[in-house]
Order: C-alpha cells, then structure tokens, then sequence
C-alpha cells in the first residue's frame, strides 16, 4: 500500500482537476448558448423635439449566424419627416421598428438618433423618446392618468381631458367610473379596437416623443372612429418624426419618403415625389393597382 499510495493520490487529484474543468467548460457552453442581454448604454443623451433618423450598413438576424432579416439597411430621416414603411408581410417592417426601440441589437452597421448610436443612450430614456403606436395600446398596470402620462406626474388632468376631448374620447371618458383615476385591466379590457388606438394616440400627444412608429390598423373601424384616427394621423405628421407602417394609401399619400422592404432588403427607397412621379417605380405601380393587391 506505501507504493501505491503516491500513484493514487496522483490520479485523485487528477480526476479533481479533470471535474473542474468540466465544470467550467460547462458554465462556457452555458454562457454561449444564452443569447447576449441588452446592455443599458453609459447614458449619452438625447434631445428635444423631433429627432432625426439613421440606419447605416445595418444588418439583423434573429439567430446568430442564421439568415437576415434585415440586410445592409441605409436611410436617413430628418427631424419631422415622416416615412411611409411599406412591404408585404414577412418583408421586416415589425423587426425595424423593434430594432428601434432596442428590443435586439443589430449584428452589423448602427442605428442613430440625433446622430447618437442608440446602444449608447440608457434604454429608459430610449423607449421615452421612441412611442410605438399599435392597434393594441400597451396597457400598464395603473390608471387611465398613469397610462395616458407613462406616470410622468407633472402633466395635468386639465391637459390630459383636453387630449382625450380633441380625439373625441369625451364619451368614453364620461363613461369610466372613477375617470382618470379609474384602473385600466391589463390586456385592454373593455376598450374597442379603435378606442385603443386613439388612447396610443393620446399617450403621444401628452409624453411627446421624438420619434412615433405608427402601426396603422389594418381591419376596418366605424367611419367615426377611422375620421377621429385620420384627424390625429395628419397632427401627428405635422409635429414629430414618425415612421408608419402604412396600410391605407391616403396616409403613404402623406408621406416625405418611402421605403419598400422586401425579404429584410430595401428595394426601393426615396422622396415620395420622385417615386410617384416615375412611371417604372414600384411605389407608383402601388400608387395604380392599389395597396392592398401589393401587399397582401
Ligand atoms: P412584417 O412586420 O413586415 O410582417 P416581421 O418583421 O414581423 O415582418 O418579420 C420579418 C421576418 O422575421 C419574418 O420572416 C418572420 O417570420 C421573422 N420573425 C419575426 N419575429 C421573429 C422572432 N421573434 N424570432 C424569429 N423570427 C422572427
């Protein structure tokens, strides 16, 4: 046993280094099969007022290394234009605005806002100054003054009736039980389709974005309701920077530029007057069939 004993204790402590090892290699092939968590950026601040809009060489892909779903994207907006997002469905218009708020990082070139690098700016200050404007308004757990003021306490209730009033949300107002102080059910409980989206409409007026997504419905709404959208649409492009996911022609009609994504590749990007007005573009080809028979 005195022989054996240093040969033992060699292969114990071998067989101990081994473990660890295999331990730590296992903790790596964790590490690397977790998808990297958006980091909050140092804090590079954003301005005031409308901002401008850059995609450069940008390229996504949900996967690593998988197929992209946006490729090599360019495109600049200036403060307060407004851009007509076109594209079948699939094509990517839902990933861009996604990518916008930081929702994914993309995998090359860089997204700018005011000319700041969006992985720069902290991420709450990023989706304060970036509103998304869906058919469905997210709805926070709190009241109606909390969702309509994303708890910002210094607006008050005078201007958010006011908001309510102009996009013709009396009505519904009148109708809450507590009003404002009234608690919104998660899910949108008891809002219609168009309800909803003219609350988004009034949380953008009353928070005031630099940049509005707008995802415009798609289904049909009562003529009062798709009026009141119209009139705050048409507000909405006059004040801010806004990128619309268009599905009606009056509002692409609307807009400074146009960019039409097929398969996550821009294939036609430009002023909305020299696209209209070339008989070869595939906006003015749009523009003559109609929409809905391109888009679908
Ligand atoms: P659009 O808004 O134009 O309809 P999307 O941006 O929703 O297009 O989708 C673009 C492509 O990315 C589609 O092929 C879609 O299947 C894919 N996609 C969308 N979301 C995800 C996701 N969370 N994970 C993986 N692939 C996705």
């Amino acid at each position: 046993t005195e022989l054996l004993a240093k040969p033992i204790e060699k292969i114990r402590t071998q067989l101990e280094d081994l473990q660890k090892a295999d331990a730590s290699l296992l903790r790596v092939t964790e590490l690397l099969a977790t998808k990297p968590a958006i980091q909050d950026g140092p804090g590079t601040p954003l301005p005031e007022g409308p901002l401008s809009v850059r995609f450069q060489d940008m390229s996504f892909s949900y996967e690593e290394d998988g197929e992209r779903t946006i490729k090599d994207l360019n495109l600049e907006l200036k403060p307060g234009q407004t851009l007509g997002l076109l594209g079948r469905t699939g094509s990517g218009k839902s990933t861009l605005a996604r990518l916008l708020l930081r929702f994914y990082d993309p995998q090359n070139g860089s997204i700018e806002l005011a000319g700041v690098d969006i992985r720069k700016c902290r991420l709450h200050e990023l989706r304060s100054k970036v509103a998304l404007v869906t058919q469905n308004i997210e709805i926070l757990e709190g009241t109606v003054r909390d969702n309509l003021t994303l708890f910002d306490d210094r607006i008050l209730d005078t201007r958010i009736t006011q908001v309510l009033d102009e996009l013709g949300l009396n009505n519904w107002r009148e109708s809450i039980p507590d009003g404002l102080d009234s608690v919104l059910s998660s899910g949108g409980g008891g809002l219609s389709a168009g309800e909803a989206q003219l609350l988004a409409f009034a949380r953008v007026f009353l928070t005031n974005p630099g940049l509005v997504i707008l995802d415009e419905a798609s289904s049909r709404l009562d003529p009062l309701t798709e009026s009141r959208i119209e009139a705050a649409i048409t507000k909405l492009l006059q004040e801010k920077t806004c990128i619309i996911i268009a599905h009606r022609l009056t509002t692409v009609q609307r807009a400074d530029q146009i960019l039409i994504l097929d398969k996550g590749i821009s294939v036609e990007n430009g002023s909305r007057d020299s696209l209209a007005s070339n008989p070869e573009s595939r906006f003015s080809r749009m523009l003559a069939i109609g929409m809905e028979d391109v888009l679908a």
